[in-house]
């Protein structure tokens, strides 16, 4: 009890501690003081969860990083938020009542049945030895009743199964649901960055970068903040979903196409030579510049919209960290170009 007490207490010093680092970062970065954004630089002065912590970092190496409520809200929904967790916990609370029950079903009718196999021995021995009509008739009646308690009991046994596969039928249809959404972006519908991750790390471990290389892009909307600064930010979602539409469509079969994050997309492809990728991300450039983007309704142009790229191809034995910002500083430098071009990382 007492040791429990103190190692309470020092985790409770080590919570305040790193409250004392957390606070004055989102001071500094102008960050509301709500629950969610305290969870959030809690856990990035911790470091103990290393997706948190590069993305942050990411928006804090940007020149003029901004913490808006939207990307405070979207950082903890994708690292902390735990609803999709215990949605998954319930169902699966749920599928092992269903299977104890179904168990438990199937234990009594094996009972019943060992009854019923025990009640037509005895038939099978005393027929036999049955002296007249009256007693076989009498014999004949027993077994006929466990006949038909042995049949009740079957059919009741063959609803409630019906009825349970139905449910697991729904408690699985549920569970695919929770983890479909656990593993891609509500705007979208791509896969978000955590998935894109692993995807990234399967990729590269089937990679051979002599001869199947493959090739990851890093994608950014050009000048987005005039866009939502513009036009508001539901006509922004609306540029970001345009964008992860013709990715989407664009990319062939085992490409994997991804929402980095904010207006940020990557994109990996699997046995992909750098020179041609850099014709598929001319392509996708070529397209979304050349589309006339209008407001529903009054039909007014948005203006031109255009992305960047940056992409490199895998080397042998190098990080998927080190990869990525190859690929990250290639963007950088189609940014410092003049935007909307594709640069292939030449370091
Ligand atoms: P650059 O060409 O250098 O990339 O400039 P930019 O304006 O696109 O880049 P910046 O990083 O300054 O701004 C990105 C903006 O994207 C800021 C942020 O509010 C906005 N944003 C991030 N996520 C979303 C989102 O889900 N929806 C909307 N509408 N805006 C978003
Ligand atoms: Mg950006
Ligand atoms: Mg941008």
């Amino acid at each position: 009890m007492a040791k429990n007490d103190v190692s309470a207490r020092t985790d409770l010093t080590g919570c305040a501690e790193k409250l004392r680092l957390a606070l004055p970062l989102m001071t500094r970065y102008g960050i509301p003081p709500t629950p969610e954004n305290y969870a959030v630089w809690y856990h990035y002065v911790l470091d103990d969860k290393p997706l948190l912590k590069d993305h942050i970092d990411g928006l804090l190496d940007k020149e003029d990083h901004q913490f808006t409520d939207e990307i405070n809200e979207q950082i903890y929904q994708q690292y902390l938020s735990e609803c999709n967790l215990q949605q998954a916990e319930q169902i699966r609370q749920e599928i092992i009542v269903t299977l104890r029950e179904t168990a438990h079903s199937l234990t009594q009718t094996g009972d019943k049945a060992d009854h019923y196999g025990e009640v037509l021995h005895r038939f099978d021995e005393t027929c036999d030895r049955a002296e007249s009509l009256n007693d076989i008739y009498s014999l004949l009646s027993d077994v006929l009743k466990e006949t038909r308690m042995m049949k009740e009991s079957m059919e009741r046994m063959k609803f409630e199964f019906a009825e349970k596969s139905e449910n697991m039928n729904q408690l699985r249809k549920e569970l695919e649901q929770v983890r479909r959404q656990a593993s891609t972006d509500a705007l979208t519908g791509l896969i978000n960055r955590a998935t894109f991750f692993t995807n990234l790390d399967s990729v590269a471990q089937e990679s051979d970068p002599m001869c199947n290389p493959f090739c990851l892009v890093m994608i950014d909307i050009d000048h987005f903040k005039r866009v939502n600064d513009t036009f508001g930010h539901l006509v922004g979602d609306k540029v970001i979903r345009f964008v992860s539409e013709t990715l989407s469509r664009m990319v062939k079969g085992q490409d994997i196409a991804a929402r980095y994050g904010g207006e940020e997309f990557a994109v990996i492809l699997p046995s992909t030579k750098l020179e041609n990728a850099v014709i598929l991300c001319n392509k996708i450039r070529e397209h979304i510049a050349n589309t006339n983007l209008v407001r529903t309704g009054t039909r007014e142009s948005l203006g031109k919209i255009t992305v960047s790229f940056g992409l490199a191809q895998n080397r042998l034995g190098e990080d998927k960290m080190d990869l990525l910002a190859r690929a990250d500083r290639a963007l950088y430098i189609s940014k410092d170009k003049g935007r909307n071009r594709v640069t292939p990382s030449k370091d």
